[in-house]
């Protein structure tokens, strides 16, 4: 029914961290970047991650729309890492991801048994890094569809989680807070880190191999020249032509139009 990604990382436990929780013998140390959407995902997410060997010591999100915020509802007792951006736009918009939810929920019949609480939050320096037992997650700028945003370099084991950026499924779409030009500032930033990685997991649709992903930044490129102009109906990305994807080129006009 909609596809969205979350991402759980892990590394081997650095030497300081594995000495100072006593009584606990996991090796490894893990992350969980941005969340499912549908409560039964959520529910059954812990488990699944227990079975694949990571049982996440810490949560992250990409940016503060609601879609990427859940992680609390799968793990209540972790604390949500946020980059300072992010923060300051739930400060400046308090209620709105909880608003968000809760319309989308309504539309697609969706019960929760908990309302979204975000609980602890811990704000992240971006440009900044954060460590991930003897690794280190790089969180790199990546505003422009929204206010704010980070994309998440994991170098060791060759992954970038994009945010809601590099999507097979859905063409840059620009948030009234989000603007053109900060877009285009993050496409240029990816561009070394698309070349770095493996496997590029974008906030919609499937992950991507480097080939693919340096295809789906050309196309974004493009479709943002043309949003540029003002086309009214620009030929959009193959895969990404739909009436849906078209609707979106319309809200990008209106917000370019406003701005
Ligand atoms: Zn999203």
């Amino acid at each position: 029914m909609w596809q969205t990604n979350a991402v759980a990382v892990r590394a081997k436990k650095g030497e300081r961290s594995a000495a100072g929780r006593v009584g606990c013998s996991r090796t490894t140390e893990a992350m969980l970047i941005d969340s499912p959407y549908f409560p039964d995902e959520l529910e059954a997410l812990s488990g699944l991650l227990a079975g694949a060997g990571f049982e996440p010591d810490a949560l992250l999100a990409t940016h503060a729309d609601f879609d990427h915020l859940l992680g609390r509802l799968a793990f209540p007792g972790l604390a949500l890492g946020l980059g300072e951006p992010s923060v300051e736009r739930l400060h400046r918009e308090p209620g709105s991801a909880q608003r968000a939810l809760r319309d989308h929920d309504d539309q697609f019949y969706v019960e929760r048994t908990s309302p979204l609480a975000l609980g602890r939050v811990q704000t992240l320096p971006v440009p900044g890094s954060v460590e991930l037992g003897s690794e280190e997650l790089e969180l790199h700028p990546a505003d422009g569809h929204t206010a704010d945003g980070l994309a998440v370099m994991a170098r060791w084991c060759g992954v970038l989680c994009a945010g809601d950026y590099l999507s097979r499924v859905e063409i840059p779409m620009i948030h009234p807070g989000g603007s053109l030009a900060d877009y285009r500032s993050t496409l240029a930033r990816l561009a070394p880190l698309v070349a770095a990685a493996d496997t590029i997991v974008p906030g919609h649709g499937a992950p991507n191999d480097r080939e693919t992903a340096v295809r789906i930044l050309d196309e974004d490129v493009d479709y943002l020249e043309a949003l540029e102009r003002g086309d009214e109906k620009p030929a959009l990305p193959k895969g990404r032509d739909s009436g849906e994807q078209r609707d979106i080129h319309e809200r990008n006009l209106a917000v370019i139009r406003s701005a």
